[in-house]
């Protein structure tokens, strides 16, 4: 199966986030001919926000989807050579490094970027989907803006969602938080910080029942578990924070990861436990989760691929 279909090539890069497509723009540019694939979701999860305005260098905004339009035909003008499918399987015990796409191309590369991303857990409720965009969120900071001074809400116990919950308190009139059981799984410190500010609304034993709307989310139905009890509050804003994970799963058993899933770097830079694959963006970032982040990792590791094939003499 594989023989006939095997490619080698300098440089692969697994994924098409602004971590892989800006690793592709600096390693086109090194003339390193980058291959990207670009996985289940081309563009990644930027493809399912609105309106992006901390990106520097768009004074007006710009929309996700066509961010990720801008980064694509960036990476394409430089040379990288940009291909729709998906790593399904590795292989990274000797050089070259195998990398299997869509179960039947075989590739051998020299240097491996993972930039494969993460995607935020939903509560996988059918209005949480309708809304997805139109008041449903799974990003404070993205997001929080466009609900100034008015109602929100927020899902989940954990550090993301008591430090969404205190951003959003900045920005907002009164954000109600909904806790699925009687004790949140964040750390003291951030609980405390939670429950000290006055326009965050704790609801405990909380979940969520639909979310309401016409167009836009106006409402929201939650239920108490343990009495049974409904309410309907009226929100503009919906978002869910009850975790990501890291789209590492093929990696597992070559890479080092931490106990989530999230790819192991060293301090400073983008190299993993075998040399010669790296690692950017979301996959190896639990903290930031920014696009301008992603894109700065994802410059680190085309610079650290870089350095070790010139090192290699394999460029
Ligand atoms: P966590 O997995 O820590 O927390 C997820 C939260 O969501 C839990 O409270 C969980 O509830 C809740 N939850 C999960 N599924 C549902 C559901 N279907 N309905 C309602 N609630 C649900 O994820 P985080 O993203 O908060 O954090 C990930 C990691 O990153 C953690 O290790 C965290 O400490 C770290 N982090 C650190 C930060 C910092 O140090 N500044 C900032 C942000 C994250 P339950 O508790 O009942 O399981």
């Amino acid at each position: 199966m594989e023989n006939n279909q095997t490619e080698k090539i300098n440089l692969l890069i697994i994924g098409s986030g602004p971590a892989g497509y800006t690793a592709a723009i600096y390693a086109a540019r090194a003339n390193l001919k980058p291959v990207l694939y670009q996985g289940i979701q081309p563009g990644g999860q930027l493809t399912i926000t609105t309106d992006v305005e901390n990106y520097p260098g768009f004074p007006e905004g710009i929309q996700g989807p066509e961010m990720m339009i801008q980064f694509e035909k960036q990476a394409q003008r430089m040379g990288a050579d940009l291909r729709y499918g998906l790593a399904t399987k590795v292989d990274f015990s000797q050089k070259p490094y195998k990398v299997w796409i869509d179960e039947e191309k075989l590739l051998e590369a020299d240097a491996v970027i993972i930039a494969t991303g993460a995607s935020a857990k939903w509560l996988g409720i059918e209005s949480e989907q309708r809304f997805n965009g139109y008041g449903v969120s799974a990003c404070a900071v993205c997001d929080g803006f466009f609900f100034r001074g008015k109602e929100v809400a927020i899902v989940g116990a954990g550090d993301t969602a008591a430090e969404e919950a205190l951003y959003l308190s900045k920005l907002c009139s009164t954000v109600h938080m909904f806790i699925r059981r009687d004790e949140m799984r964040a750390s003291k410190i951030m609980q405390d910080r939670v429950k000290k500010t006055d326009n965050i609304k704790m609801y405990w034993n909380t979940e969520t029942q639909e979310i309401l709307g016409d167009k836009t989310v106006n409402a929201v139905r939650i239920k108490n578990i343990k009495t049974a009890e409904e309410e309907t509050l009226p929100i503009k804003g919906f978002f869910v924070a009850i975790g990501h994970h890291p789209n590492s799963d093929i990696f597992k058993g070559w890479i080092d990861m931490d106990e989530e899933g999230y790819i192991k770097t060293c301090p400073g830079s983008s190299k993993t436990n075998i040399e010669g694959v790296f690692a950017s963006g979301d996959v190896q970032d639990k903290i930031y989760r920014q696009a301008i982040t992603a894109a700065g990792s994802g410059c680190m590791a085309a610079l650290d691929a870089e350095r070790y094939l010139s090192e290699n003499g394999l460029h």
